[in-house]
């Protein structure tokens, strides 16, 4: 197909949760659709991020698809929460079942998206050589999907082995009897360090920011709790839809303060040992507002530290003082702590010595040398906007999309960019995104999308777009929604502070998914308030 020119109704970008829906939309529609991954096969997250331990954060029974009842009843999770595995076996029988295979070009990069005034048509570039012209655009690239590596240099340098917890190998890799180095302590890290750990001879885990992260208690589902909510899955699909987070849990009535100290310990001790991340950060009305009362529960979880962990020097490194919990994305683990107990696991705090350089035998800090057998990088990712930025997509007037991004993204709900008409951002920047079940969020932009396309099709029109009046005043919602939480306090991925340069913007809309849905209904019911028709 190298060099031929296509042309069809709607390209998307991105075969994950995001992509294959996307899909399963448009040919609801009649659209003609064509989808390309990167990657070899349908997954996305679930493709690449294949780490021991690798595993979701919420529930199973919340984290799928809800479009489909029938897919909801023969598909049976076995975990509270789904392992690496499942998620992808779930993901290939999602595409299977519904026959979106046929439409997606696999191991093919799309680079470039250009706008044609003229035609109203996407002309899309990939790596593979090919063009096609496209009515609509739909960027499914992930929020999470561009790792990045430390910033130190002299990597090609090291003569041991290097993984990626973003790219494991597909046939696993056996650390036994090696000397490991792992560098970073984010959900990746928290989840494969135990492992790993419990596998290599030796294993150094370099930390930079210390994580807040509750135990798991992950188990098997019994029959009972997998058949009451198959029975159920209609009202709990809404109540997930209302929520905050895209999980239901109870609403907070009282402050942290209007209840007495052993009442909060006996709330937070409750939600240690319910294994989730809701209830200890929604425990209060104002857990995530107010640091005073985000200082009791930090502080609960601390004293959690210093109980697990034997060697006091070692817990103190571990605890986290720097942020409020619940501002840089919390963990869930199995055995984490702990782990620094066994004799041979070993932490080196970055923040007292700084990383220096890899060198052919491990990693020098600007103490001394590491020498490794391997070294694992578990170092986060260019998250929201990376995937994005990372293709040349030039709107009206040849603007291209990272000019218009140069002090931080501007976006319309988070799912439309002014000057760049019929290109949808699936949990694009300045929607819950990464602060939400994403399962939830992205099945409802994926039904905007597809709304908002009938809607033109009906109405007659070629494309919309945000209009810049509009795009500036959700911008500002967003930013003060945030500054109203504590999450603009902390450096974390949530607004760019993992990556050198990055502008400085809180990424995601704080208010909650259900809010946020609301306001989303509410501009499809008055004719898409703040698009332009074109
Ligand atoms: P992705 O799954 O990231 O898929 C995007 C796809 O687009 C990728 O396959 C990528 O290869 C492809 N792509 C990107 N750019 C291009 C391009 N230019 N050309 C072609 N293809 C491209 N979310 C939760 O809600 N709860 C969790 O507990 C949770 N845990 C996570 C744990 C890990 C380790 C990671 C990495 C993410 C986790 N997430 C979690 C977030 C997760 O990414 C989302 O839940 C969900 O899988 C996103 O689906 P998606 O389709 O939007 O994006």
């Amino acid at each position: 197909m190298s060099g031929s020119e296509r042309t069809v109704d709607a390209v998307i970008v991105g075969a994950g949760f995001a992509g294959l829906y996307q899909l399963y939309r448009f040919r609801e529609l009649g659209l003609t659709a064509r989808v390309f991954e990167a990657a070899p096969d349908v997954g996305g997250t679930w493709y690449w991020n294949r780490y021991p331990g690798a595993r979701c954060d919420v529930e199973s029974m919340s984290y799928s698809y809800s479009f489909s009842p029938e897919l909801e009843q023969e598909w049976t999770w076995t975990e509270k929460y789904p392992p690496q595995p499942e998620i992808l076996r779930y993901l290939n029988h999602v595409a299977d079942r519904f026959e979106l295979r046929e439409d997606i070009t696999f191991s093919t990069k799309v680079t470039g998206a250009t706008w044609d005034d003229g035609a109203k048509r996407w002309t899309v570039t990939t790596d593979g050589g090919e063009t096609v012209t496209a009515r609509y655009v739909v960027m499914a690239t992930g929020s999470l999907s561009v790792p990045k590596d430390p910033e130190v240099p002299g990597i090609e340098r090291f003569q041991g082995k290097i993984y990626r917890t973003a790219d494991w190998p597909h046939e696993g890799v056996d650390f036994t009897g090696l000397r490991l180095g792992v560098i970073g302590t984010g959900s990746s890290g928290i989840q494969v360090i135990p492992l790993v750990a419990g596998q290599a001879a030796d294993t150094t885990v370099f930390q930079r920011t210390p994580n807040f992260t509750l135990p798991a208690g992950n188990r098997l589902l019994t029959d009972a709790e997998i058949a009451e909510r198959k029975a159920n899955y209609r009202e709990w699909r809404e109540a997930q839809r209302r929520s905050g987070f895209g999980v239901p849990v109870p609403v907070a009535e009282k402050s942290a303060f209007e209840v007495s100290e052993e009442e909060r310990n006996a709330t937070y001790q409750a939600a240690w040992d319910q294994g989730s991340l809701m209830p200890i950060l929604t425990a209060f009305t104002d857990s995530i507002t107010a640091q005073a009362a985000n200082d009791t529960a930090a502080e609960f979880v601390r004293g959690k530290i210093r109980e697990i962990v034997e060697n006091p020097e070692v817990a103190e490194k571990l605890c986290p003082t720097t942020y409020p919990i619940g501002i840089k994305r919390p963990c869930l683990d199995t055995d984490y702590y702990a782990t620094f107990n066994k004799d041979n696991v070993h932490l080196v705090d970055l923040r007292q010595t700084p990383l220096a350089e890899f060198t052919d035998r491990g990693i020098r800090t600007a103490e001394r040398e590491y020498e490794f057998d391997a070294i694992i990088l578990a170092t986060g990712f260019d998250a929201i906007t990376g995937a994005l930025t990372a293709i040349d997509i030039r709107g009206r007037d040849g603007v291209r999309l990272t000019d218009k991004w140069s002090d931080g993204p501007r976006s319309y709900l988070g799912l439309a960019v002014a000057g760049f008409p019929n290109l949808f951002t699936i949990t694009g920047p300045l929607s819950p995104s990464v602060l939400s079940n994403m399962v939830v969020s992205i099945e409802q932009h994926v039904d905007f999308v597809t709304q908002a396309v009938t809607h033109l099709r009906d109405n007659g029109y070629a494309a919309l777009d945000a209009n810049v009046q509009a795009e500036g005043a959700w911008v500002a919602h967003v930013d003060e929604v945030a500054h109203y939480t504590l999450y603009p306090t902390a450096d974390t991925y949530y607004n760019g502070a993992n990556v050198p340069g990055k502008p400085r913007v809180f990424l995601a809309y704080a208010g909650g998914v259900g809010t946020y849905r609301e306001h989303c209904e509410q501009v499809a019911a008055k004719g898409y308030e703040g698009f332009d028709f074109i």
